[in-house]
C-alpha cells in the first residue's frame, strides 16, 4: 500500500472539512508538536487551551488572574472557566472546517460539555457544516513515564516564534538560542520538577478517564508517542485516513 507523506496528504486535504480532532495524552507526550503539524497539513487551527491561558496570564486579564496560581501549582483550571474560553474560540471563523483541540478536554465534565456544545453547533447547519462539528476523532499519544519526565524537564521554547526544542532530543544549534530567529529560549515555569509531578498526578486522576470515555464511544485512536516526531506523525495520518475524515 502506498504511504503518503503529510505534505502530500496536505495538498488534497487543505480545502476539505476535517472536523474536530482532539489530541489526548499526558503533559510532555508531544500533543503540541503533533497538533501544529496536523493543523498545518489540514489547514485548520490548533487550539491549545494551555497557550490561551498563558496568554491571558501574560496580559493579566480577569481569566489570567484567576488561572495564574492554579497553573503555577500544576493543578487544572476550573472546568467552567476553560469551557467558556473554548466556546468563544470555537465561534471564530477559522473553525468553520474543523479544529484541533490540544489540551482540551482534560476532565470527563469537559468532554461531556464538548459533546453537548458540538451538538448545539450542528443545529441548523448543512451537511458540510455538520461535519465540521461532528463527534470528534481522538488521538491518544501513549508515552512511557520516564520519557515524559525527560521531555518535560528538557523542554525549551522560543517566545518569539513558538518553536519547541528539547535539550536532550532536539537541541538548538547554539545552546539556549532559537535556530530560526536568535531569541533566547525559555523553560515554562510549570516545567519545574516539583510542578511536573503535580501535573502528572492531575493527568492520572482527572484526564486518564477520558481514554475510557472516548474508547467506549468508538472514537479513540491510540498512537505510540515513544517514536520520532516523524514516525508519530506518519502513524497519526495513517490512522486518520482510516477513519475517512480526510
Ligand atoms: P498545557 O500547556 O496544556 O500543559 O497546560 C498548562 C496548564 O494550563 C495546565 O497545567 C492547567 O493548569 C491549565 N490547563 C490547560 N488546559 C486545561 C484544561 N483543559 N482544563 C483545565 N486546565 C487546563
Amino acid at each position: 500500500m502506498e504511504t503518503q507523506t503529510p505534505s502530500a496528504v496536505g495538498v488534497k486535504t487543505k480545502q476539505r472539512v476535517a472536523g474536530p480532532i482532539i489530541m489526548l495524552g499526558p503533559p510532555g507526550a508531544g500533543k503540541g508538536t503533533q497538533a501544529k503539524l496536523l493543523a498545518e497539513t489540514l489547514g485548520i487551527p490548533q487550539i491549545s487551551t494551555g497557550d490561551i491561558l498563558r496568554d491571558n496570564v501574560a496580559r493579566k486579564t480577569e481569566l489570567g488572574v484567576k488561572a495564574k496560581d492554579v497553573m503555577g501549582r500544576g493543578d487544572l483550571v476550573p472546568d467552567e472557566l476553560v469551557c467558556d474560553m473554548v466556546a468563544d474560540r470555537l465561534l471564530q471563523a477559522d473553525c468553520a472546517r474543523g479544529f484541533i483541540l490540544d489540551g482540551f478536554p482534560r476532565t470527563v465534565r469537559q468532554a461531556e460539555w464538548l459533546d453537548a456544545q458540538l451538538g448545539k453547533m450542528r443545529e441548523g447547519k448543512d451537511e458540510e457544516g455538520q461535519k465540521a462539528c461532528a463527534a470528534p476523532v481522538v488521538i491518544a499519544l501513549v508515552v512511557e513515564y520516564n520519557h515524559l519526565l525527560q521531555r518535560l524537564t528538557g523542554r525549551r521554547s522560543c517566545p518569539t516564534c513558538g518553536l519547541i526544542y528539547n535539550v536532550y532530543y532536539q537541541p538548538p544549534k547554539v545552546p539556549g538560542i532559537c535556530d530560526v530567529d536568535g531569541t533566547t529560549l525559555v523553560a515554562r515555569p510549570d516545567d519545574a520538577e516539583e510542578v511536573i509531578a503535580e501535573r502528572l498526578k492531575a493527568y492520572e486522576r482527572l484526564t486518564l478517564p477520558l481514554v475510557a470515555y472516548y474508547g467506549e464511544r468508538g472514537r479513540l485512536i491510540e498512537v505510540n508517542g515513544d517514536q520520532s516526531v516523524e514516525a508519530v506523525t506518519a502513524q497519526m495520518f495513517r490512522a486518520l485516513e482510516n477513519v475517512n475524515r480526510m
